[in-house]
């Protein structure tokens, strides 16, 4: 029988692991601080970052808002990331991607405090991935790791391919996935736009990650059967709905469920994981900035 992955469940179970996080930092002086920067006017963007500000606030952490006009000059991004840096209230900083095109993202994800990048996309903390020693690991693969932890999917000596090599996504999952660590130890083939021939790489895999941006372009016929599906993908598609658009994956879910083990919804999957490990890495930050012991 397919197991659906309930993110929602496991994402909760985080947040509580974390709301005790922010109590024992509490008891030792520490209110930890998220401080989110929006220089978008994009509706999307701000909805993320509305949505990273509740979560701070129900588990106890600051949420610190700075909202940059996105026509401002990137030097008053560089200024405010400096300030931020500079605040002792504020353990992690997330400017909300995409930046506007006049500011060179790269130079905004390297002027991020390395201890403070809860992103984890400072060269510095991806470079402390890949090595093995990671700090802060990127929230949607680590949210992924926790999904496969939560189900005791067996990563060690399995077959995993990975589709998409983002920064974000792609290229850190596969990294977690080869380490010699709980939830890695598998053999990790990267798929991407250039792959040739993805079906065949799929019909061996016992662990898909999907995460390319495809509306359902991976089904049921492409996955070997009792595989677990991970669907990073989010992608809005036309559908007679209220808002004239409905939210699908990257996996066709009637399909690939007929045929996995196990599979994420979406929404309901990876998503409300990545919200939760933001958290994490949060309440993570302000215990190394604090030297308090938390148990995470
Ligand atoms: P991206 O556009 O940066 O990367 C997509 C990757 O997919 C690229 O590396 C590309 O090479 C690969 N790709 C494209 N077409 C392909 C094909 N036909 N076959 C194989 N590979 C192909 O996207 P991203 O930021 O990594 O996001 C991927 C998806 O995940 C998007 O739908 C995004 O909305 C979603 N996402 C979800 C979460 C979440 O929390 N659930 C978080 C981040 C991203």
């Amino acid at each position: 029988m397919t197991r659906t992955i309930d993110g929602n469940a496991v994402a909760a179970d985080v947040r509580d692991d974390v709301a005790e996080c922010v109590a024992t930092l509490e008891a030792a002086g520490v209110t930890p601080g998220l401080a989110t920067v929006l220089m978008s006017e994009d509706p999307a963007s701000e909805t993320y970052v509305s949505m990273k500000q509740r979560d701070c606030e129900e588990v106890g952490i600051e949420g610190i808002d700075v909202e940059l006009d996105a026509d401002a000059p990137a030097a008053e991004l560089f200024e405010t990331i400096d300030d931020l840096n500079a605040r002792e209230d504020v353990h992690g900083i997330l400017v909300q991607l995409p930046v506007p095109d006049h500011v060179d993202k790269r130079r905004v994800l390297r002027r991020i405090a390395p201890e403070k990048d809860v992103d984890g996309f400072h060269p510095e903390n991806v470079g402390r991935l890949v090595a093995g020693d990671a700090r802060f690991k990127p929230c949607t693969p680590h949210g992924v790791q926790k999904l496969l932890e939560a189900y005791d999917v067996e990563t060690e000596g399995a077959d995993a391919v990975v589709v998409g090599r983002s920064d974000i996504v792609g290229k850190p999952m596969a990294n977690l996935l080869i380490q010699k660590s709980p939830v890695g130890n598998a053999t990790t083939t990267v798929c991407h736009s250039r792959t040739e021939d993805l079906a065949g790489k799929l019909a061996d895999a016992d662990i898909v990650i999907a995460a390319a941006g495809m509306p359902e372009f991976i089904d049921g016929s492409m996955l070997k059967p009792g595989a677990t599906v991970i669907d990073v993908g989010i992608n809005r598609v036309d559908a007679d709905t209220e808002k004239g658009y409905a939210l699908v994956g990257d996996v066709d879910y009637e399909s690939a469920s007929e045929v996995a083990g196990a599979i994420t919804p979406v929404p309901g999957g990876v998503g409300p994981m990545t919200r939760a490990m933001l958290l994490y890495n949060t309440v993570q930050a302000a215990s190394l900035q604090h030297d308090v012991e938390i148990d995470l």
